[in-house]
């Protein structure tokens, strides 16, 4: 799958966002180790704590497939003139998993950056096993 492909999906899946307060839809694509893709979006709420992420949305799909290892997450939004970056919060899940994965952070015209992981977290909080 080329890294258009993955953003395409990322794209789609910001059409299912729900976003009543700050009418910013987000959605990822993130592609596991075997090339499985599992989609997201943003759930907003009320409460701004209990919001979900569009990147831990798909997160939460694919681990709860029994998914574990991914190799990129591709991440969109129509509203974003400037690239989209996962959040604090995404980046340490993220990184739970697959550290060394990569970030495609696509802007509103389609254009993206390539970032490693570990390049925007480059200190991880260590697991706890
Ligand atoms: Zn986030």
């Amino acid at each position: 799958m080329t890294d258009r492909e993955l953003i395409n999906m990322a794209v789609a899946a910001a059409e299912y966002s729900y976003a009543p307060y700050s009418n910013r839809s987000f959605g990822a694509a993130l592609e596991c180790a075997d090339g499985t893709v599992f989609t997201g979006c943003s759930v907003e709420n009320a409460a701004l704590g209990a919001t979900i992420c569009a990147e831990r949305a798909a997160l939460c799909q694919a681990v709860s497939r029994g998914y574990r290892a991914f190799r990129r997450l591709a991440v969109y939004s129509a509203q974003s003139a400037d690239y989209c970056t996962p959040c604090g919060t995404c980046r340490q899940v993220l990184s739970e998993f697959s550290p060394e994965m990569e970030l495609l952070c696509a802007r509103s015209d389609g254009r993206y950056v390539s970032y490693k992981l570990r390049q925007l977290l480059p200190v991880t909080v260590p697991r706890q096993v």
